[in-house]
């Protein structure tokens, strides 16, 4: 029976597990296994309420497992630390965590949906002194050092600072967060720094306006058009040479594939994303599929698919169809996205 493993179980990897396991798996036409370095599958578009302390994610995870049970597929939490595509493995981390052997796991397809990491451009301190938005243990540390923050301001009768770079969806959504609860401990100054000259740049510049509009009316202060040119412990320097402080800095300034995706001898374009044909297939291994933030797919009519949910969901309807063999034809249609639009959410206050 033929093996398909499916690496990642996000936004796009836990629906074609499911997928496939309801039909390949249910049939007993093929073995699907996911595996995640999680135990449990959080929303990632909602991670900005778990760092705003809105949200549980532990209590709010799908588990894997029990998904598995349910739909015919096989998890195994695990990382994968290496691919051996001469004799068609991976290589996965200790089953435990701890010291135990690594294990191998032997594919006839490899499907990966590894997502993506933030991307610091190169600026320096960015990697060392920012936190992130990557994960829910990103979201987590960010929750933790925010409160810190706000008990040593309170303390020292002194406002703390949080300075977020980068004013796209996830940096706008939680200055909103926490605008409407800044107070509560602390005051709490945030600064959102964009390089561009406005906030949500893929809308369009009415929504962007009414954006900015909302969060200085929370007390937010939004610089755009100032690009970060380096952070440090407690201040971000921007090109312009002005250097302001901050207690806590978030990186919300862009994507880039995993560093593992350039490791596996595949084609990978500059953000490390594996590149794929039209089947979102690798066009280095016939074998290895790729979609959703680590793959780069550029369609010659629309270019290239953006690190969203909305392509990561597509792809895996896409993917479960063509790996259940329901899209037949000499040359079956490539992938095409289609943007059902983008809701960036402001709170119950927004107007
Ligand atoms: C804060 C935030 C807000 C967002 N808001 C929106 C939004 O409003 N709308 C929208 O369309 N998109 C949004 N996005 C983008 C969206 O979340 C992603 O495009 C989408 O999750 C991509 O799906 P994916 O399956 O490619 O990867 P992911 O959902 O990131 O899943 C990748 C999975 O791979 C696992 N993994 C990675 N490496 C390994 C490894 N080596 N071994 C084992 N497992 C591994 C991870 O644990 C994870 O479960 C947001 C992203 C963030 C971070």
């Amino acid at each position: 029976m033929e093996t398909i493993v499916i690496a990642g179980g996000g936004a796009g990897g836990l629906e074609l597990a499911t997928r496939l396991g309801d039909t390949l798996g249910y049939a007993g036409l093929a073995r699907i296994v996911l595996l995640d370095r999680w135990p449990g599958h959080f929303w990632k578009p909602l991670l900005h309420t778990v760092a705003a302390g809105r949200c549980d994610a532990r209590a709010d995870a799908l588990s894997f497992a029990a998904q598995a049970a349910e739909h015919d597929f096989e998890f195994l939490r695990g990382e994968l630390l290496c691919v051996d595509r001469a004799r068609r493995t991976i290589t996965l981390s200790p089953a435990d965590g701890g010291d135990g052997a690594c294990r191998v796991v032997g594919y006839d397809k490899l499907v990966l949906a590894l997502g993506a990491v933030s991307h610091f451009h190169g600026v320096p301190g960015a990697a060392e002194h920012a936190l992130t938005l990557d994960d829910v243990s990103g979201a987590e540390t960010f929750r933790r050092r925010l409160i810190a923050a706000c008990v040593h301001a309170a303390e020292h009768a002194a406002p703390a600072r949080l300075l977020i770079v980068g004013g796209g969806a996830t940096g706008v959504e939680l200055a909103a967060a926490l605008g409407q609860g800044a107070g509560a401990i602390a005051e709490l100054r945030i600064t959102v720094i964009e390089r561009g000259p406005r906030l949500l740049p893929q809308l369009h510049p009415q929504q962007s306006a009414s954006a900015a509009r909302h969060l200085r009316a929370l007390g937010v202060a939004v610089l755009t058009s100032t690009a970060v040119a380096g952070v440090s412990a407690d201040v971000v320097f921007d090109d312009a040479g002005h250097a302001h402080r901050a207690d806590l800095t978030l990186w919300t300034a862009g994507v880039a594939a995993p560093p593992l995706c350039a490791t596996l001898g595949l084609a990978v374009n500059q953000l490390n994303q594996l590149v794929v044909d039209a089947g979102l297939c690798s066009v280095s291994d016939a074998g290895i599929y790729a979609f959703g933030d680590c793959a780069s797919h550029v369609c010659p009519v629309q270019g290239a698919a953006p690190p969203r949910a909305q392509v990561a969901h597509q792809q895996a309807m896409f993917l479960a169809d063509l790996l259940a063999g329901r899209r037949q034809g000499a040359t079956p249609p490539g992938f095409r996205y289609h943007d059902h639009g983008t809701l960036v959410s402001l709170g119950a206050q927004a107007s």
